[in-house]
């Protein structure tokens, strides 16, 4: 049985120091609001600044330019070393099983670019920085959620070392498996895409071509982002479990040949792969973000589908939009576990969040239809949207907002 300490006391209380958890804090922290935050896990040390094949996280995110302008108000974006950053400003989207293609380009939206990829960890490391100069915010690390139970001024929280946490508002931005979801009886609806995720740094043989390439092949998507180094790209490869299982398996020069191939001959070619790493893929959306003095936010409430390597920017948005609600909140004299600002929180979020994941749904589901008939569909749906300018804007300037 683990010892009690003494109760701590503070307005917010975030589990989770990942990317959704670390922004909410600075966001809370700078606007003078008490904020703890918990993280099972031990404080990350600086990353590898380095550039072999090992010293890249395979953990990337496309960042729309909506989330680098929140990062940037928050003074994260400009704590990213620059020479971990890649804008990209193409992306070529093919059908590996006919001839379907669309290209986008940010200068068709007179953007200097469209996102910028980013390793997950140079992101976590910059709000920490960001984090620790914060008077207000506390950062409680090697301490996992245990229990959650009502108190007078709003949650009791207590980690599996005993000590415990009183707040009025308990955020979970505890990720795809979030144990507070859990606690409070959040419900979710959820369903395993039957695939898994293989992710990795690999070198080309020629530049990326600061250019995101997709190729939706039978067996499940295959997305390249290009890194800060024009020769190296992340690669995300969905594939159905039993092709899953066969690829995973395969030694590093059978593999570069199998991604190869499916690359061919649209994208530059793969000639060698860093550590890999697999990931099973599920969708999973709660009911409810909200309960009374508790939110939900990012993988937490929602995880989608990496098909577009977009999972934080809806993550990262929920964050601004609670901020928002907190804030206003506070200038109405309500309290920060007040149901009305939660719950617009809710309206507000939940809307966007569904219609992103319907689109990931829509695109994987029309491209795993292994129909003739959706074939050709999906051939002449791309094709379409290719050669027509407005409809592309449309799509481009939805993808940036
Ligand atoms: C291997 C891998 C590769 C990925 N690749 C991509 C990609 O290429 N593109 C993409 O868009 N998305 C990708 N994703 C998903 C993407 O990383 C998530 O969308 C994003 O990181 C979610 O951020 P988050 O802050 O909500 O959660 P997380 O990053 O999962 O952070 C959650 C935090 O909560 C902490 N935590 C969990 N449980 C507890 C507890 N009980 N008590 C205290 N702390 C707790 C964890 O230690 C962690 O620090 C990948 C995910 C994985 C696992």
């Amino acid at each position: 049985m683990a010892e009690h300490h003494s109760l701590m006391e503070t307005d917010v209380l975030v589990v989770g120091a990942g990317v959704a958890g670390l922004s909410l804090a600075t966001a809370l922290g700078r606007e003078g609001f008490a904020v703890t935050v918990l993280d099972g896990a031990s404080r990350p040390s600086a990353p590898p600044g380095g550039v072999d094949l090992s010293d890249w996280d395979f953990r990337v995110s496309a960042l729309t330019p909506a989330s680098i302008a929140f990062l940037q108000a928050l003074g994260v974006w400009q704590q990213i070393p620059s020479d971990r950053v890649a804008p990209y400003d193409a992306m070529r989207v093919w059908d590996a099983d006919g001839n379907g293609h669309i290209a986008f380009d940010a200068r068709d939206v007179v953007a200097p670019c469209l996102g910028q990829i980013v390793e997950n960890r140079q992101v976590v490391y910059a709000l920490l920085k960001s984090v620790e100069a914060l008077p207000r915010v506390q950062l409680c690390w090697d301490e996992p959620l245990e229990s959650l139970s009502r108190a007078p001024s709003g949650w009791q929280a207590v980690s599996s070392g005993g000590r415990c946490w009183g707040a009025s508002l308990c955020v979970g931005a505890d990720g795809a498996r979030s144990r507070v979801r859990q606690l409070v009886d959040l419900p979710t609806r959820e369903w395993s895409y039957g695939q898994s995720a293989i992710v990795g740094t690999v070198a080309l043989s020629s530049s990326h071509q600061n250019t995101c390439w997709q190729a939706f092949l039978r067996t499940g998507p295959l997305a390249l982002l290009p890194l800060s180094d024009p020769a190296k790209v992340a690669i995300v490869w969905s594939l159905d479990e039993e092709e899953h299982g066969q690829v995973a398996a395969l030694q590093d020069p059978d593999f570069l040949r199998q991604l190869n191939s499916a690359l061919a001959p649209s994208a530059p070619v793969a000639v060698a792969i860093g550590p890999r790493a697999s990931f099973p893929l599920k969708q999973c959306h709660a009911m409810d973000y909200v309960r009374e003095g508790v939110a939900l936010v990012a993988d937490a409430a929602h995880s989608i589908h990496p098909l577009a390597g977009q999972g934080i920017n809806l993550g990262l948005a929920d964050v601004a939009v609670l901020k928002e609600e907190l804030l206003a909140a506070r200038r109405g004299g309500l309290l920060l576990s007040s149901s009305i600002s939660l719950k617009r929180y809710q309206r507000r979020r939940k809307t966007e969040n569904l219609a992103m994941m319907a689109a990931m749904e829509g695109f994987k589901r029309g491209f795993g239809n292994r129909h003739p008939v959706a074939l050709v569909a999906r051939n002449l749906g791309l094709n379409f949207v290719d050669q027509q300018g407005w409809l592309k804007r449309w799509f481009m300037r939805h993808a940036l907002a």
